[in-house]
């Protein structure tokens, strides 16, 4: 297992003086401590990078991979930047750290907490309530959840301290639904999203995860959202597909494009109604340059489109019926599946 875990270190601080620092550093020894003090430590003299055992054998490994970043700071501030007369954590640091993407001031594992615990239990609620069959019920819960949702940002703005979060699971690959979920949720929740390398550390895997980035809160509601999106696509994939005779093997996969084709769809139609009471879509500036500063080469591909398959115009008409029950032309949208992400 540890030996595992050093050889996959190694691979990530590879990874990381690539491309970060275009390869300007030399390789370290990288070992495990045992002390309990601190998460991690650059010994110059003897060119080792310590990370505490605990934190690589038990922490979700985005955490790992910060605390390796740090140190990786730390360890080009005395390879190449060589200050003289500064503190550990000083201008050369806070230098190195942002060319690392690593955020300077905190000193720990950034942690997740949601403070505003009440404002989620009713945005809940509100989009549970949406689910329901009565039309006008269903319809002014979701508009309502929406507006909550927009005033909560702007409290957030205001303070904001972002984060980051792997949401779903990691693979190899992924299916386009899966990836159309993560477009939704960058465009209609306050959420920055990134695919990214990760290790599964349980199955010793280096496979891919959805990274999303935004204030804490955000976050949480965002994670809602998935889960919530996750578990309906898939009960009406199963209400339609018993149904259906002469199924394909693309069916499933296309109808899960249209449902969440046919939610986004629904969603931006709010955004325009808020929009209309005075209730605007705001850009978060904060979060925009934080995910710049954390992935500082980003592409951004363009999108496939989607083949309007039978089963996707189904599952694009259930999509949009996840919160307004029915009586929804559809059609015109079908084609902006992916989202601008
Ligand atoms: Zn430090």
């Amino acid at each position: 297992m540890e030996r595992q875990l050093l050889r996959q270190l190694h691979h990530e601080w590879a990874v990381a003086n690539s491309y970060y620092l275009k390869g300007a550093l030399r390789s370290p020894v990288i070992a495990l401590s045992k002390g309990t003090s601190r998460l991690g430590s650059w010994n110059a003299a003897t060119r080792t990078l310590s990370l505490f055992r605990v934190l690589v054998l038990e922490h979700p490994w985005p955490q790992v991979n910060e605390v390796l970043r740090h140190e990786m700071a730390h360890q080009f501030v005395t390879d190449v930047l060589r200050p003289v007369g500064e503190t550990a954590h000083g201008e050369a640091f806070r230098q190195a750290a942002e060319r690392l993407g690593v955020d300077a001031v905190a000193a720990g594992l950034v942690e997740v907490t949601s403070s505003e615990a009440s404002v989620h239990r009713k945005i809940r609620k509100l989009l549970s309530l949406a689910t329901s069959n009565n039309q006008h019920e269903a319809e002014a819960a979701a508009a309502r959840a929406q507006r909550l949702m927009l005033k909560h940002n702007l409290d957030q703005v205001l303070q904001s301290t972002y984060t980051a979060r792997v949401m779903g699971p990691t693979k190899k690959r992924f299916q386009r639904w899966e990836k159309a979920v993560m477009g939704l949720l960058a465009a209609h929740y306050f959420v920055d999203v990134m695919w990214v390398p990760l290790y599964d550390r349980d199955r010793d895997l280096r496979g891919n995860a959805a990274e999303c980035m935004g204030t804490p809160s955000n976050l949480d509601l965002a994670e809602y959202v998935y889960g919530f999106l996750c578990t309906t696509a898939e009960r009406l994939w199963r209400e339609w597909s018993v149904k259906r005779r002469g199924k394909q093997r693309s069916d499933r996969q296309n109808f899960m494009c249209g449902v969440i084709s046919g939610f986004d769809a629904q969603l931006r139609r709010q955004r325009v109604q808020n929009e209309q009471t005075g209730l605007g879509w705001v850009e978060d500036p904060g979060l925009v340059s934080h995910v710049e500063r954390r992935y500082p080469r980003v592409v951004r591909r363009a999108s496939k489109g989607t083949r309007l398959t039978g089963a996707y115009a189904a599952g694009n008409v259930a999509g949009q019926g996840i919160t307004l029950s029915r009586g929804i032309q559809t059609g015109e949208r079908r084609g902006r599946l992916l989202g601008p992400g």
